[in-house]
């Protein structure tokens, strides 16, 4: 017997679309509802025939397959059809960082070639005055709340419900190779232009598929579940918020999205719609539990992963205090982006809650189909049982490929077969990822290096403390030395000085849990501490504030 008659191809199973994410969540949670503020709700067999009739409305207005559909809209359901209706009609999602420069949303629109724009109003302002440097783009689809007041630069297309309400369901949607495109986006990286980043339909599917498991399989300590309600503190565009509003929609859950970001507003819809799942960066985890609403908040139903930074202890413990479930989780915009979470095993399920802090706050294992690696600075491969740090390299089914036109940074990106992050680890003996740096974060102190963040998270633990970032300064005598600055919480008393924080610091050298030469570190305290686009600490910022020029590789 040949081997095809053994093994017939006469089925054809059906290919990794980012359609089938989509169906099953009608029959399965058909009263479970998607809330947009207090301006819109809908139920999951609504949602599907707005994302059917917004397939139609692009197709009416010319979208073709390839083309690249840039988004400019606050975190809303529209966003979410979005996600759904251009991938699914063979169109490329560009989720536009909205808080970059104009200059840089110009670059980002421009290098991605997008054909339409989608845009709220808020962002006319923004983008007309680029129109003649924009020649690729033929129309923009306006997304307003309320009736426009701005007129906008390009011809007019139409309102969005206007266009939506001339299409009826269902349109059919076409099959086509799962190794499509379906979404590019762009990473602010430190160094030189944004560069793109891209995945495929296969890609999102795969990475929801891998990342749903690894939430709902472990109930420790940030389970997810059916009847959850979710709502993204990160914005759309940082990531696709992490590819989560995918793995709700599969699973059917209820959505609430916040519109242009205030924690008031985040607070109150967390309260009225009983939100209780999330992930943002640490950043603005801090921000919430410090709001003036928040305070005597019920947190006991909310849960939360932290990631794009990392989890201090400090805020993790206090987080905890006031009931919620917290913890890490580690990727990047090259990596879809979950590659990790700090879930805790089954077997130390029983574990002392300071033990539970431990592994909540590293980096996080590996979800299903994820790899990690070391290796060192010649690429080397470090053997992980060694303890020693390298560079950490990562494969998985959903890292992107590549970068968006830009052969020689996607070599490097992949140079080993691996793709490397850049970070520093260790990987520890029980499997977990512990970012000790990146490398351009890293402080070298008569040539040891010493991690920033060992600093940050020694300093964050302090009960004055609210925030806390530690960068390397040039040092005539040791190279670099370790610059904190801190911002206290409000009220604290007795405010602490800056000889009490380097005191505190010192307690933890002497118990050996960090490096001796913590204790040059200088302790300046601010009032607030620069910020990226996606609300992470920029050291970049710190370091031109201070004027120092000291360069770092990117
Ligand atoms: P981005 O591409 O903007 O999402 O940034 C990705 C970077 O954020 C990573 O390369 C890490 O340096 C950092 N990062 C993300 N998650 C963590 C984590 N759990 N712990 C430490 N650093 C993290």
């Amino acid at each position: 017997m040949t081997s095809s008659e053994a093994f017939p191809v006469i089925g054809s199973p059906s290919s990794l679309l980012i359609h089938r994410l989509l169906d099953r969540s009608s029959a399965w949670a058909p009263s479970r509802r998607i809330v947009y503020r207090d301006l819109f709700s809908c139920t999951y067999p609504e949602f599907r025939t707005r994302v059917h009739q917004l397939a139609a409305a692009l197709t009416r207005l010319g979208v073709r397959q390839g083309d690249r559909i840039g988004v400019l809209d606050w975190d809303s359901h529209r966003y979410l059809e979005c996600f759904f209706a251009i991938p699914m009609i063979g169109a490329v999602l560009h989720t536009i960082n909205t808080r970059l420069a104009p200059d840089q949303i110009l670059y980002t629109i421009d290098h991605a070639g997008d054909r339409f724009l989608l845009c709220h109003p808020d962002f006319l302002p923004v983008i007309n005055p680029l129109k003649e440097r924009m020649p690729a783009v033929e129309g923009v689809v306006l997304l307003p709340d309320e009736p426009p007041t701005t007129p906008c630069a390009w011809p007019a297309l139409g309102n969005y419900e206007e266009l939506l309400a001339r299409e009826s369901a269902p349109f059919a949607f076409p099959e086509f190779d799962e190794q499509t495109p379906a979404t590019l986006f762009y990473t602010t990286g430190t160094t030189g232009d944004p560069k793109g980043v891209f995945f495929s339909h296969r890609q999102i599917v795969v990475h929801s598929l891998a990342a749903g498991l690894a939430l709902t399989s472990n109930p420790e300590p940030v389970p997810l579940r059916a009847d959850d309600t979710y709502l993204p503190l990160t914005p759309m565009f940082h990531v696709h918020a992490w590819g989560v509003p995918y793995i709700a929609t599969l699973l059917g859950l209820g959505q609430v999205y916040p519109g242009r970001f205030e924690a008031s507003t985040c607070l109150r819809l967390i309260r009225t719609h009983q939100v209780t799942f999330s992930h943002c960066v640490p950043t603005l985890l801090q921000m919430l539990l410090h709001h003036p609403d928040a305070q005597g908040f019920d947190w006991s139903r909310f849960k939360v992963i932290i990631g794009g930074a990392a989890l201090p202890r400090g805020l993790a413990s206090l987080a905890m205090k006031q009931g919620m479930r917290v913890m890490a989780g580690y990727g990047m915009s090259e990596t879809c982006p979950i590659v990790s979470l700090a879930q805790v095993k089954p077997e130390d399920a029983a574990l002392s809650v300071d033990d539970h802090l431990d592994i909540l706050t590293r980096a996080g294992f590996p979800i299903p189909l994820a790899e990690a690696a070391l290796v060192d600075a010649e690429d080397r491969p470090v053997d992980p049982r060694s303890g020693i740090a390298g560079e950490l390299v990562l494969r998985a089914p959903w890292l992107t490929p590549g970068y968006f036109r830009d052969p020689e940074r996607s070599r490097q990106l992949w140079r080993t077969g691996w793709l490397h992050t850049g970070d520093i680890a260790v990987i520890d003996p029980a499997g977990y990822l512990r970012i000790t740096d990146r490398l351009k974060d890293v402080i070298k102190i008569s040539g040891e290096w010493i991690s920033s963040l060992e600093l940050e998270n020694a300093l964050s633990q302090h009960p004055a403390v609210r925030e806390v970032a530690v960068i390397g300064l040039p040092d005539p005598k040791w190279d670099e030395r370790p610059h904190a600055e801190v911002v206290l919480k409000e009220g604290f008393t007795p405010a602490p000085t800056a000889k009490d924080l380097h005191h505190f610091l010192r307690t933890f050298v002497d118990r050996g849990l960090i490096h001796k030469r913590a204790i040059l570190t200088e302790v300046h305290f601010v009032p607030s501490i620069p910020k990226t686009s996606v609300g992470k600490v920029n050291k970049r910022a710190m370091r031109q504030d201070l004027g120092t020029t000291h360069p770092k590789p990117a």
